[in-house]
This record gives C-alpha cells, sequence and structure tokens, in this order.
C-alpha cells in the first residue's frame, strides 16, 4: 500500500464519493435551486451509446432534485465541470501539485495521467484556480511580524535587456507572515503609489513589517506598528533589536528569503516559462503551498482536501486562461 494506491485514484465510484465528502459535508446541494432537503440518487444510468463505448458509459455521482427536477452531480459549478477527465484522474493530478513543493509541469501531468498535453495543460491552471485564496482578512495583527520584499522573474514582452537593472523583468512583490501565511502580488512597479496600497489592504496596522532598506518600505511604514529595516547591501543579514514598543525583535527577512528560494527554484526548473499574463496563477500556487505547509501541521493529503474545498464556484472557461 501507498499513497496512491488509495480507491478514489484509481476508482472513478469513490473518485465521486471521496469529493462528494468534502464538497458536501451535510449531504448533496442542488445547484440550481440550492436545495438540500430532498433529492435521489440515479443508479445505473448509461451515457448514450457512442462508436468509442458502443453500451454507454456509467454516469457516477448523479442525483435528482426533488424540488425543481433538475439532475446534478458535485461537478457541477465546480472547476471539473465541462471537463471530459474522470474525477480519479483529476484527484491524482490535485495530489500531485499539491505534493510537489515545487509544482509539476503540464508536460509531465500530460505524461503521468495519459492525456494530452492541452488537457493537462488547462487542468494545471484550474487546480491553480482552486489553490486561489478567496481569504482576504489583513495578515499580521497585535504582536505578529510580516516580512515584505519583491523578486524579478522571467522576461517582459517587448522591453530589452539592460545590465544589471531588473526592468525588463516582472515585478514580484509577496508578503510572509512569520509561522502564518504567504501573499503575492504581481505588481508594474515598485512605486509608492503601487506598493503601499497593497500593504495597508493586506496587513493590519498593528504588525511590525520587516523589509530591507528599500525606500518604498520606509514610506509604507508609517501606516504599521513598527518598522525593522536588514541592510542587505552592508551584507548584514539579521541582528536582534530592543524596540521601545515591541521590545525584543529578531530584524531579519530570512522567512522571505526561503519563500522566494522555493518560488524561484520552482519556476525556473519546473516551469521554465511563464507569460507574463499567467504569473498571477503561478503566484497562488506557491502562496498556497506555503500557506498550507507542514510546519503549520498541513501533510499532503490535507493540502489536497483545502484544495479539493476551493474547487467550488472556481469555473475556468478556456477564454480565461488565454
Ligand atoms: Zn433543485
Amino acid at each position: 500500500m501507498s499513497v496512491l494506491s488509495r480507491p478514489e485514484f484509481h476508482d472513478e465510484a469513490k473518485a465521486f464519493e471521496h469529493i462528494e465528502s468534502i464538497l458536501w459535508p451535510e449531504g448533496p446541494v442542488c445547484p440550481k435551486c440550492g436545495n438540500t432537503d430532498k433529492h435521489y440518487k440515479l443508479v445505473g444510468v448509461r451515457t448514450k451509446p457512442s462508436k468509442k463505448n458502443p453500451n454507454g458509459v456509467e454516469r457516477h455521482g448523479l442525483y435528482k432534485c426533488a424540488a425543481c427536477r433538475s439532475q446534478f452531480t458535485v461537478r457541477m459549478g465546480t472547476i471539473f465541470e465541462e471537463s471530459h477527465l474522470p474525477l480519479h484522474k483529476w484527484l491524482q493530478a490535485i495530489h500531485l501539485m499539491c505534493a510537489s513543493k515545487k509544482g509539476i509541469s503540464a508536460h509531465q501531468m500530460h505524461r503521468i495521467l495519459e492525456c494530452t498535453y492541452e488537457a493537462a495543460w488547462f487542468l494545471c491552471h484550474r487546480i491553480r484556480e482552486a489553490m486561489r485564496s478567496e481569504d482576504f482578512t489583513p495578515m499580521g495583527g497585535a504582536g505578529e511580524i510580516v516580512e515584505i520584499d519583491e523578486t524579478f522573474i522571467g522576461r517582459l514582452k517587448g522591453v530589452p535587456k539592460n545590465a544589471g537593472g531588473a526592468s525588463h523583468k516582472n515585478t514580484v512583490l509577496t508578503l510572509v507572515q512569520r509561522g502564518g501565511t504567504a501573499v503575492s502580488f504581481h505588481v508594474d512597479r515598485m512605486t509608492a503609489a503601487h506598493v503601499v496600497p497593497i500593504l495597508r489592504d493586506n496587513i493590519a496596522k498593528e504588525t511590525v513589517i520587516m523589509t530591507d532598506e528599500f525606500p518604498v518600505y520606509k514610506i509604507a511604514a508609517k501606516h504599521f506598528a513598527d518598522h525593522g529595516t536588514v541592510n542587505h547591501k552592508a551584507e548584514e543579514y539579521g541582528r536582534v533589536e530592543i524596540r521601545p514598543t515591541t521590545g525584543f525583535v529578531n530584524i531579519n527577512t530570512n522567512t522571505i528569503e526561503g519563500f522566494f528560494s522555493i518560488f524561484k527554484r520552482g519556476m525556473k526548473g519546473v516551469y521554465q516559462h511563464c507569460a507574463e499574463h499567467h504569473l498571477h496563477r503561478y503566484l497562488a500556487e506557491f502562496d498556497f503551498r506555503y500557506t498550507n505547509r507542514i510546519a503549520r501541521g498541513v501533510d499532503d493529503g490535507a493540502r489536497a482536501r483545502i484544495a479539493l474545498q476551493g474547487a467550488k464556484g472556481k469555473r475556468l472557461a478556456y477564454r480565461g486562461t488565454c
């Protein structure tokens, strides 16, 4: 036995049961009228015969709502809707993406799942959509520390490479709460007008922020309880200070450096190419795995369950991805 021997990864009926138990913990919910009281499970229904399947295919997880008489399955209104891939393969894909610290490429997914590359590419983007957090509660709070930093990745189309600078790359601004969550943004420019509103919207004002000496962070600092800075240029990476308002504080940005190191290794080693307009999806993926990490008590299985919970209400039309 191994994790991969679990029945929901091989048996379509079990895959439906598994997803239903997560998306419908209180029992089936009609996606059309919201009825939760009475419904019938339709067993043994088959699809119309086709050349490929002369006897049709069994339709698993089919219900009929007693109130509005419509038929439904757990796929409706989720990332699984309008997908031809069986649910047990979806579960394999979600597990692989949740368990791979640096991500998994669409090419690798296509080879493992034995589906087309296009199907695998779209599947990966839909899983990223499920991973996208909808929790807009500000990070930090009294006694909490949020580290903030920016990094540069990929190439901007049509911008010439300039020696030493990063203006030809995408800018990523990330906030990481020590011992907590991470959230990243693809920003146009590292100016106060772009950065300060993001920090104010996403970090509680009682928080101590920790950054390098980039001037924009100094401007942002007046909106927060305290501000510690490390001077990377002077090769300083951390020190302990006694602050008048917050007491002993470890001044460093090691937590966010750790986040960026996983992100960069994944983006360079696994994904290699990422179009500018898809970058936010990859950021959601790395934020998700970091936020739901083992150090916070979330193992691979639990992480996959959290991703599945995010599958609801996140249909992603093909047009939306290109
Ligand atoms: Zn209904």
